[in-house]
């Protein structure tokens, strides 16, 4: 879960939504509520320049709504930024449900769901994310068109984990050519912090490649699978980010570019697939550009899962999802150069770079 500096007391103080600190000018925010199937959850939608919000929806148990809010707030408006950074013609959007996905999540309450994103008439358009099945979709695919990452047999593209995998990779090569010299990273010792459906297809292009890989994960039994199966080195010590390593995988969950950590990381470039890996992105981003750390972007390298969905939309067959999906590499190559030209840091330069074009599509929309 994403990390917030402020403590429960202070963040009831303040005005629920628009006074949220993670609230950044979203269009809309859409409370669904269903005594029956318990139902609870938020559909965040953070801007519709480019086109109708897509995002996926994560069905979570939250500590408290608060939490949930946060997160909606803050994974809708990453949607804006890493579909416009990909050149997508979607806006950004996510859901969140909250409850545990294992023991509360029914037919029922997915079809319930799907109904309330029927009710916006496409201007939010959902997918899979964290407690999340294909088959979820399918369900809410039932009562609404308005929904991707539906099974192939029904018309969707599968599975996004491999493409997501995928896109990582040509990011770090990219990341690794700017710091490196080059992209080639046979014998790089590369961290994969978390090998679950992206980390593990991860795993697999760097061991082709002959990186020195080392796995951590809190599942022991996939960490033994995983390890075994691609010969990867499992790691056992006491602290990750000390590790002897030229590049770190974040792979599992969020933030962990933190305080406690930012000065510890013992790589040179940081590229992996979690989402929102900066605990606060101008202060962490900042010292990573300090330290010499090559950090590429997170919602510019993880696009492959969107590119994955939005194909269903735009009608790619999966050779032209791979090779735009492979564009990760240019595009990440343009923006660490933007970066170090402008004396930015990479993760505000792929912003600066997304909403320009969003502010373009503005001009053109309002002729
Ligand atoms: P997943 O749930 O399949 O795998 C996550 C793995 O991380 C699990 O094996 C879990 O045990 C492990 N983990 C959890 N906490 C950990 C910790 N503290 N230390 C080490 N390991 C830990 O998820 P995924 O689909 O592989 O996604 C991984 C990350 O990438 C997530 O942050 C997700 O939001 C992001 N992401 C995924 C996609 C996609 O297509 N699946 C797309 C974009 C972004």
């Amino acid at each position: 879960m994403d990390a917030t500096f402020i403590t429960e007391k202070e963040l009831k103080k303040m005005d629920p939504v628009f006074g949220q600190l993670s609230f950044n000018d979203h269009e809309q925010v859409v409370f669904c509520n269903d005594k029956d199937t318990g139902l609870k959850a938020i559909i965040g939608i953070h801007n519709t320049v480019m086109g109708p919000a897509l995002g996926g929806t994560r069905m979570f148990n939250y500590a408290s709504e608060w939490d949930a809010l946060n997160d909606v707030l803050r994974l809708s408006r990453g949607m804006t930024f890493k579909s416009a950074i990909t050149g997508l013609n979607i806006g950004g959007g996510k859901a969140v449900i909250i409850g545990d996905a294992k023991t509360q999540k029914t037919p029922e309450l997915m079809r319930r769901f799907g109904e309330f994103v029927h009710s916006l008439s496409g201007k939010y358009i959902t997918a899979e994310d964290v407690g999340m099945e294909t088959s979820d979709m399918d369900l809410v695919r039932d009562v609404t068109p308005y929904v991707t990452g539906i099974s192939e047999s029904r018309g969707g593209a599968g599975n996004p984990s491999p493409v997501t995998a995928y896109g990582v990779y040509m990011g770090m090569k990219a990341a690794a050519k700017s710091q490196f010299g080059s992209d080639n990273l046979a014998g790089k010792k590369v961290v994969v912090q978390g090998i679950g459906h992206v980390g593990e297809a991860l795993v697999d292009y760097l061991t082709k490649e002959e990186a020195i890989v080392t796995i951590a994960d809190i599942n022991y039994e996939r960490l033994n699978a995983v390890g075994a199966k691609y010969g990867a080195q499992i790691f056992t010590g006491s602290d990750l980010f000390t590790t002897d390593m030229d590049i770190y995988a974040p792979c599992a969950m969020g933030a962990t570019i933190n305080n406690d950590t930012v000065y510890k990381i013992n790589a040179k470039v940081i590229a992996g697939a979690a989402n929102n890996q900066l605990a606060e992105e101008n202060i962490h981003g900042a010292i990573l550009q300090e330290r010499g750390i090559t950090y590429a972007p997170d919602f510019l390298i993880n696009a492959g899962g969107i590119i994955n969905v939005y194909a269903e939309l735009a009608k790619y067959d999966k050779n032209e999802i791979m090779s735009r999906t492979e564009n990760i590499y240019n595009t990440t190559l343009e923006i660490l150069d933007f970066a170090a030209q402008n004396g930015i840091t990479t993760h505000q330069a792929a912003l600066n770079v997304a909403q320009k074009r969003i502010d373009q599509r503005k001009l053109e929309n309002s002729k």
